[in-house]
């Protein structure tokens, strides 16, 4: 059985990341994708939505497709989450699967600065994304990464949860950026609202 992990923040989840995931599971012919919202990623800190808001809105993006799963491990571990923590408790969990770690261009670019790296790399092989203002450029990752990052072509999707709060706050429309169901739970709870709806 091969899984795609795909970590992020989901500060919305929209459709670059469901993208990006169908791309690789299409590309790489793995059987499943593992949704998995961080709690506090090391590398930001505010964040909009809360853990539990941004876990209910990675459910109802894929809890229609048998082949998407939600991991609520990082959130509910609660602190910093990083990612070799995180991948050592799935592998004692499913010995036998293979892993991949699903990361857009962005986050490419640091990766030989993640926790433990080395050791994340014998648990999990990354696959990368281009995203708009992003290109990926696996030929300059260091020596001891090249041979553990793959990468899969995808429609390029310039979509950014950044650019979607940014967005609602201004009252501006997001319809399509996130599919209907996150749409309606936003608007529901009047998150990143820059006035209560
Ligand atoms: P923010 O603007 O808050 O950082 P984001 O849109 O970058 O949000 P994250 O939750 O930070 O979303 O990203 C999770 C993962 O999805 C990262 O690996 C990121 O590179 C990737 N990703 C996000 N948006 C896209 C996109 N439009 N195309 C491809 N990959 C994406
Ligand atoms: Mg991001």
């Amino acid at each position: 059985m091969k899984v795609g992990i795909m970590g992020g923040t989901f500060d919305p989840i929209h459709m670059g990341h469901l993208m990006a995931a169908e791309a690789v599971k299409d590309v790489y012919k793995l059987d499943e994708i593992w949704f998995m919202p961080s709690h506090i990623p090391p590398h930001k800190h505010a964040a909009g939505a809360t853990g539990e808001q941004r876990l209910e809105m990675t459910n109802l993006a894929t809890e229609e497709y048998g082949d998407y799963r939600v991991l609520d491990v990082e959130i509910v571990r609660g602190g910093v989450s990083y990612t070799i923590d995180t991948m050592e408790i799935i592998r004692r969990q499913h010995p036998d699967i293979n892993l991949y770690f699903i990361i857009g261009a962005d986050m490419v670019n640091y990766l030989s600065r993640w926790e433990r790296i080395e050791d994340l790399t014998k648990l999990v092989t990354f696959i990368g994304v281009g995203r708009p203002g992003f290109e990926l450029h696996l030929d300059d990752l260091p020596d001891f990464l090249q041979e553990h990052v793959l990468h899969a072509d995808m429609p390029q999707v310039e979509i950014s949860s950044t650019g979607i709060r940014r967005r609602l706050a201004k009252g501006r429309s997001v319809r399509f950026m996130v599919p209907k169901a996150v749409l309606d739970y936003i608007t529901r709870s009047g998150l990143y609202a820059a006035e209560p709806r």
